[in-house]
């Protein structure tokens, strides 16, 4: 079996010690490759590498603007070209629909194409000021922040390596790269598009490995500037205390339990689809699923028997054969939904449907769970509180439009949220009063390069995507210049 290795200063290299790991398609629990398990050692070369990059040869850095989008949109046309094996890629790394999986290349494509339009973009501002000592000309230029260490989870492997790359490669970075060791392939695919765009070396370095090891040493070193990191809150917690050492910037995108509000005014079968995709897209892996679902007494009953009814109807299977739902990540994955169906069930909520384990067929081998509904649920179970990260909605009844709110926004996250009603004011005026980053009104999920993405509360620090994505890989320095030369006559009084 081909052992995918790590791209350090320009060429493929195995780890040190020569430590593998094992890469598992979820659909069959069948090995599908190996990689390099790095350690501390090999993570260092990388940071090296990088540092070079960005503070001697200089080469990615001193690129004028419109020659970094040129090799940006080289990158998205290789991509362009491998988009079938890309999607292939993510489906058997990860197990999602194949059609997820395609649509997550489309995205990551225009990700890059998007970043290489705003690299060319104007940028700074120009002040004429004087504050006493003659007139003055001030203007601002944003600056690459220097070396970069990306870290990033399995849910949307080449998505959210791209949401990184592309905009600290636009802004000039060199970058140190982690993904997730449960999903890493295609990750390895996008660093072989770099090697035949010619991305000059050193300024893209991959690390294979745990999170333990290269992970922790990315967020720890004195030689890396900034950390960027989306994962679980609890592991961006131990980067952020890491990254104290040398106060290198962090970004963080990290868990949610986002809330889904339906009012009786909606529209009962276009809120019952968004609910779903809210809740069983990507097998419910998604950090801004909205499975927290509030819904209003008046349309509980409707609600629940239609939702019931179409996500029985929903088909199971190996993602290639492009089912409504796929296996989750892995084995671990699997064990820890089904801990959070046995709690829900133990706490007194109403199972309505799934709650096991699917085995039918060719899903036998591997990590399957039934889309899962709980009804009947209140703000105090471990369900409705806790970040789940598969496929099981959390139904809690209410009354009033206060009561919603109220019950919406007691977590302590703060990623997203959704809201359906007919009633545009009170979508409106609901929007307004919940503490998130990214809210929906009579839809669930759908995301743009375009509009910034992050959380409030413990949902993370800064965004990703848009102009703000950009910005966060960026330094601003400002430069003022007197108008008039010779001396002032300061101390002349
Ligand atoms: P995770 O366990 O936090 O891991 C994320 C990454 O961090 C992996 O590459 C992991 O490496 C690495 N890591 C683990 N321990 C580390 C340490 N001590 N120091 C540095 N790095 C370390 O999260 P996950 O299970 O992969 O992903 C699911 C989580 O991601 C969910 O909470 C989800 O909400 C969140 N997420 C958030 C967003 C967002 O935009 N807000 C998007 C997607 C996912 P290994 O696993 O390889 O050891």
């Amino acid at each position: 079996m081909e052992l995918k290795k790590n791209y350090i200063d320009g060429a493929w290299a195995e780890s040190v010690t020569g430590r593998t790991q094992e890469v598992i398609n979820p659909a069959t629990g069948e090995i599908i490759a190996l990689t390099a398990d790095s350690s501390e050692e090999d993570t260092n070369r990388a940071i090296a590498s990088a540092k070079r990059s960005f503070y001697v040869t200089r080469e990615w850095r001193n690129l004028n603007g419109q020659a970094r989008a040129d090799m940006l949109l080289n990158i998205a046309a290789l991509m362009d070209q491998k988009r079938a094996l890309l999607a292939q890629t993510d489906t058997l790394d990860n197990g999602k629909p194949l059609r997820e999986a395609e649509g997550d290349v489309d995205d990551a494509i225009h990700c890059f194409r998007y970043y290489a339009g705003l690299v060319t973009a104007p940028s700074g501002v120009t002040y004429d000021v004087n504050d006493g000592f003659g007139p003055m000309h001030s203007y601002t230029v944003a600056e690459p922040v220097g070396v970069c260490g990306q870290i990033t989870p399995w849910n949307y492997p080449l998505l959210m390596s791209t949401w990184k790359l592309a905009p600290a490669l636009a802004a000039g970075n060199s970058v140190v790269f982690k993904p997730s060791s449960n999903c890493p392939l295609s990750t390895v695919m996008l660093f072989e598009i770099f090697h035949e765009a010619g991305m000059p070396a050193g300024s893209v370095n991959l690390v294979l490995g745990s999170g333990g090891a290269v992970g922790h040493t990315i967020a720890s070193s004195m030689d890396v500037d900034m950390v960027t990191f989306t994962g679980s809150t609890k592991v961006g917690q131990s980067i952020a205390a890491d990254a104290v050492k040398n106060l290198k910037k962090v970004g963080l995108e990290l868990g949610g339990k986002s809330p889904n509000i339906i009012f009786d005014d909606c529209d009962l079968d276009g809120a019952v689809e968004w609910a779903m995709i809210g809740t069983f897209f990507n097998q419910g892996q998604v950090c801004s699923a909205c499975a927290r679902i509030y819904v209003q007494d008046t349309i509980h009953d409707a609600f629940v028997e239609k939702l019931k009814a179409k996500t029985e109807a929903m088909t199971i299977g190996n993602g290639l054969s492009n089912p409504d739902i796929g296996p989750l990540v892995s084995k671990d994955q699997m064990e820890k939904v089904l801990g959070y169906v046995e709690k829900g069930k133990a706490e007194g909520a109403t199972l309505v449907t799934g709650g096991c384990r699917y085995t039918e067929g060719e899903c036998a081998g591997g990590f399957f769970v039934k889309p899962t509904i709980f009804d009947n649920c209140t703000q105090n179970m471990t369900i409705v509180r806790e970040e789940i990260f598969g496929p099981v909605a959390c139904i809690v009844p209410f009354h009033t439009e206060a009561e919603a709110v109220e019950m919406a926004n007691d977590t302590e996250y703060g990623l997203a949220g959704t809201v359906c009603t007919k009633d545009g004011a009170k979508a409106i005026r609901v929007m307004k009063e919940i503490r998130a980053g990214i809210l929906w009104i009579n839809c669930c999920q759908p995301t743009f390069n375009q509009a910034p993405w992050g959380g409030y509360k413990m949902s993370g620090i800064g965004r990703e995507l848009s102009v703000h994505g950009l910005e966060e890989y960026q330094e601003v320095k400002q430069v003022n210049i007197a108008l008039e030369t010779g001396p002032i006559g300061w101390y002349e009084h």
